[in-house]
């Protein structure tokens, strides 16, 4: 994984890193976090309540890497963070449209905000207010999984289990990181 140039002395500001499962967002998310945590800035994490994966109150990776989190029914919920310096956004593809201006109201009001999210559903799709974000985001770091067919930088996350909710949740077996050729082949065959 790229290490990222952060500019930790800059004020106020949004973060976006984004992309498909197994890419290893959620890692570079807590990565960011806990490196504010040692500079001894006041950080608070937030989830969505229906990423109940693994844990109710830890943001958890693929990877078992965990920090603790409040999960919140809407974005709203995250505004109310007055006393956070840096406020981390987990799995921010499942949050209602309201995140983009509740991000950038945090930002004004001088906090770094840092989004982890799935830039695209299983279809190809943008998802949530990822697009918005990303629009609206001084930085946006997109990172990649690894394609398992071909061994190229994955592009999406191909759903290999029937179902057509969009929420479903990414755990081992029932997605596969693609890359484009790949995905596209893969819709061919169906
Ligand atoms: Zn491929």
């Amino acid at each position: 994984m790229h290490i990222f140039q952060e500019k930790s002395n800059r004020r106020g500001h949004i973060e976006v890193i984004c992309g498909s499962m197994f890419s290893g967002k959620t890692e570079e998310l807590i990565r960011r976090l806990k490196r504010a945590k040692f500079a001894h800035q006041r950080v608070e994490i937030y989830k969505p309540t229906i990423d109940t994966r693994y844990s109710e109150e830890e943001v958890v990776s693929h990877d078992k890497n965990a920090i603790a989190s409040t999960p919140v029914d809407s974005s709203a919920g995250i505004l109310l963070s007055e006393a956070a310096e840096v406020v981390g956004i987990d799995e921010a593809q499942f949050f209602d449209e309201g995140l983009v201006a509740v991000c950038n109201e945090l930002a004004n009001r001088g906090k770094r905000v840092i989004v982890a999210g799935l830039d695209m559903d299983y279809k190809g799709v943008p998802f949530g207010p990822m697009p918005g974000l990303m629009a609206i985001a001084e930085e946006v770091s997109k990172v990649h999984a690894i394609c398992v067919k071909c061994g190229n930088l994955a592009y999406v996350s191909h759903r290999i289990v029937d179902g057509d909710r969009r929420v479903m949740l990414g755990e081992h077996g029932e997605y596969e990181p693609l890359c484009r050729d790949c995905y596209n082949k893969e819709k061919q065959g169906q």
